[in-house]
């Protein structure tokens, strides 16, 4: 931090912050030389962790050849390597791929394709999207109105669509029934869904919304075994489209390239960003179902939308790069043998403590729920405001972790999210947990 008030519109400008210099494998280092260990990939984004050399040799290479050639004229070999390689991993039935810049871009274009889908096959009555509380799809307008995040969506509630509707999420830890199975449960979570088509009107219904694990908002909660089959069920029951959010879960986050492919269910719409460029640039996608596309190319023939750097050219070439090393180094194996051994990890050392109510998560994507009452699963007091206390007490450990405050049921969640890079051996595990401990104790001790 220089003595200088900063020009840059922070996020929260009264919040001093290091200035970052450097990346070294799973560390950023700032202008002091003090090192921070990416426990959360910043916001899940740096599966490679920084500086890795095959991803700086690609950027460039390219960028002596071409950094961008507008989307509007040309197609790039780049461009075209990396939906093929999209789409020959895929899940069944989605056949091409819609570039752009991030994550909220994915959903607005998911959004839209839904919409325009129904036009083009007679049926403009469906103009209805149901997503769930305690999700986030984006700040954007149109993925805010999606998303269940109340936090995040008071401020422009009156800006948001009145055509999104929500359900609950599938949240066993706090919603699962003590005489009820995981599947029994997951399947009554599912049905909400169709309680809500039918409540809505099922010929008005257009696309269902989820993030097969939710990230930011709840902490990292997967959807118990059966729930997404269900939901899917129930999507093709009515005519609905189903959209998955894989923003954050996605692109070998959870072990698999794809989330849902663990949970043997495949969308109509799949959104991706994040792990995608790993951070090494700005880039997300859609991938499209050959029905919808076949329902546009018999169609008007155009989608009506598009930016203007989507499927821009060094960012495809770095994000085939990307890819190919977490191919090529058998990353996702990596993913989930260190993710079983971080869980282990912290179950070890927390699995006891008084305030954490649970630990889970998939791969190297992992939740920690903090409560004030174990026994009863109370809520800290939001007014304590420890997610940012405790963000701050890590950042000062030298931990990169991402804690957050979602709404449990109403009331604020306090959790930490963990999503380091893919890279991770078993030293930066225990240097995690020590990290982790140390922030928690002092914060939690001051929270009495
Ligand atoms: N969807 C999910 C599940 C996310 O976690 C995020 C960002 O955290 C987004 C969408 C929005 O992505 P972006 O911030 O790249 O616009």
């Amino acid at each position: 931090m220089s003595g200088t008030p900063s020009r840059v519109f922070h996020r929260l400008p009264n919040e001093p912050m290091p200035t970052a210099v450097a990346g070294d494998g799973c560390y950023i280092i700032d202008a002091e030389g003090k090192r921070y260990l990416d426990a959360s990939g910043g916001a899940a984004v740096s599966c490679l962790g920084h500086s890795h050399p095959a991803v700086r040799k690609t950027m460039h290479e390219q960028i002596d050849k071409l950094a961008f050639a507008y989307s509007g004229f040309f197609t790039t070999e780049p461009l075209e390597e990396l939906a093929d390689y999209l789409i020959d991993n895929a899940p069944d039935g989605l056949e091409r791929v819609f570039f752009v810049s991030g994550g909220s871009e994915a959903l607005e274009s998911a959004i839209k394709i839904a919409r325009q889908y129904f036009v083009e096959i007679g049926q403009k009555q469906r103009t209805k999207l149901i997503a769930r509380r305690q999700s986030y799809h984006g700040n954007t307008l149109g993925a805010l109105s999606l998303g269940g995040n109340m936090a995040r969506r008071e401020l422009y509630q009156p800006l948001l669509s009145e055509n999104a509707h929500h359900i609950a999420p599938c949240y066993a830890y706090r919603h699962q029934h003590h005489d009820e199975t995981e599947e029994e449960y997951g399947l009554r979570a599912a049905n909400e869904l169709e309680a809500k088509i039918i409540e809505l009107g099922p010929d008005t219904v257009a696309a269902f919304a989820c993030e097969p694990v939710v990230g930011a908002t709840a902490g990292v909660v997967p959807a118990v075994p059966g729930y997404l089959k269900r939901i899917r069920e129930i999507c093709d029951k009515y005519g609905v489209l189903l959209i998955f959010d894989e923003v954050m879960c996605g692109m070998g986050r959870t072990g698999y390239l794809y989330a849902c492919e663990e949970d043997g269910v495949a969308p109509d719409l799949l959104c991706i960003a994040k792990g995608l460029g790993a951070g090494y640039q700005p880039i997300g996608a859609m991938l499209v179902s050959g029905r919808i596309c076949k329902a546009i190319d018999e169609g008007s023939g155009a989608f009506m939308h598009g930016h203007t750097y989507m499927g821009h050219t060094l960012a495809s070439a770095t994000a085939m790069t990307v890819q190919k090393v977490i191919r090529d180094d058998n990353l996702l194996e990596n993913v989930r043998l260190r993710g079983e051994q971080l869980r282990a990890a912290l179950q070890e050392r927390f699995g006891n403590h008084h305030h954490v109510g649970d630990i889970r998560g998939r791969g190297l994507f992992v939740g920690i729920e903090l409560v004030a009452d174990r026994a009863t699963k109370q809520t800290f007091d939001p007014k304590l405001g420890l997610h940012n206390k405790i963000r701050l007490k890590a950042m000062e450990e030298g931990l990169m972790c991402y804690p957050g405050a979602g709404t449990v049921d109403g009331r604020n969640g306090v959790h930490i999210l963990l999503a380091p890079p893919f890279i991770i051996d078993e030293s930066h595990i225990a240097e995690i947990v020590e990290k982790l401990d140390r922030t928690l104790t002092s914060v939690l001790a001051e929270a009495k």
